[in-house]
């Protein structure tokens, strides 16, 4: 028989591969796929399409071949340790003081690690479950989509159940704001700052497109925030600026500004209705620009986009969730996660996994050893519900 891993041990080999998100994550993919494997489970990979070799989202069902199950979905990258102080090496798992440090091990290769071990339970113990690993989550959870779509098109069962097990303190997180975000580009027209009125300042007319976010932000903190808005803090979408750059001289009228626009978005409104505003804002900005130079215009590259996770009734997994761990207080967060894209795919989602989102990205990041225990209990649990 190949050796059944424990979850700590399975989780020292997937921090050993350094799947920063701007690197390949297929070594690790290998990985996992070889070791299910070895006990009897096929898998099945979904390269990314613009990175065929280095890049693959992973799916796999184990035990008998029947519909309605539930889908333990992780992601396999991890943010960069790029000028974090770190005490030991990130990508070796190194246990101190009933703690088990290394990148990822939170956020979130410590839930990876148990739902794998859960794979191979389920397949001894003959339980039907599956396992969904995606890539680029970490950079706007755009693998999340595709490895979504990928499982519903697939020839695996249909499940009914997502549990997405990112950082919760293994509670139940039923809802999330949902974001769009955007690349601007002011193209601008260059004339020395003496004659301002006859160019355009990319950086000038820039400001105004903030501060018509600024607008929306007071205008919806002002408002009253509907029955699922008020799940959420703060209660009402907003939007933000996080970098900006532009300008040549202190004396010459900007030719480019660039600035990166982002929107969380509460559920119960769109994405469409946001982006619509958004671009009619935009319009209105390009008209008044080329009254005084035809040339001058705004770009927007929509960057990347992640459906809300909407709290609502009837929720399998959810209920699944809260029948195994025993909580039942309704809680939301405003960060995205795959979730959203489960539920857009038709699943009942849920986010729930070891550890605390605090603990994600930092240096010496770090999961409990009582978390990664906790984690096994549940999976135990799960799995004996579900035979
Ligand atoms: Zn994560």
């Amino acid at each position: 028989m190949p050796q059944h891993l424990s979850p700590r041990e399975i989780l020292a080999e997937l921090v050993g591969f350094a799947t920063v998100s701007r690197d390949p994550n297929l070594p690790l993919i290998e990985w996992v796929a070889g070791y299910l494997h070895s006990h009897g489970i096929e898998s099945f990979q979904h390269r990314k399409p613009t990175e065929l070799d280095t890049k693959a989202a992973l799916f796999a069902h184990a035990g008998p071949r029947v519909a309605g199950g539930v889908v333990l979905s992780g992601h396999t990258d991890v943010v960069p340790v790029d000028g974090q102080s770190w005490t030991s090496d990130p990508f070796v798992l190194t246990e101190r003081e009933g703690r088990l440090y290394g990148r990822g091990t939170t956020d979130m290769k410590g839930f990876d690690a148990l739902a794998i071990w859960a794979m191979v339970e389920a397949q001894q113990r003959g339980v039907p479950l599956q396992l969904a690993l995606s890539y680029d989550e970490e950079i706007g959870c755009v693998g999340g989509r595709d490895l979504a779509e990928a499982l519903v098109a697939s020839d695996l069962p249909r499940a009914a159940s997502v549990i997405v097990g990112e950082p919760t303190m293994m509670k139940a997180v039923s809802g999330h704001k949902g974001s769009v975000n955007f690349w601007v580009h002011v193209h601008g027209v260059e004339v020395h700052s003496s004659i301002l009125h006859t160019g355009v300042s990319a950086i000038m007319w820039g400001a105004k497109l903030i501060e018509w976010c600024n607008g929306i932000n007071a205008q919806n903190a002002a408002s009253t925030p509907g029955p699922v808005a008020a799940m959420f803090e703060p209660p009402y979408t907003n939007v933000h600026v996080g970098q900006i750059s532009g300008g040549t001289a202190h004396n010459i009228t900007a030719k480019d500004c660039a600035f990166g626009v982002g929107f969380r978005i509460v559920p119960g409104e769109t994405t469409e209705q946001w982006v619509t505003r958004f671009k009619a804002e935009v319009a209105r900005l390009t008209e008044q620009m080329q009254q005084v130079r035809p040339e001058a215009w705004i770009e927007i590259t929509p960057m990347f986009e992640v459906p809300a996770l909407r709290p609502g009734a009837n929720n399998s997994a959810e209920t699944l969730v809260r029948a195994i761990t025993g909580d039942n207080a309704s809680l939301q967060v405003s960060y995205g996660t795959e979730a959203g894209h489960f539920q857009a795919a038709g699943y009942d989602a849920v986010v729930c996994g070891p550890s605390d989102i605090i603990l994600a990205h930092t240096p010496d990041e770090y999961i409990e050893i009582a978390q990664l225990e906790a984690g096994q209990r549940f999976m135990d649990r799960l799995l004996t519900r579900l035979g």
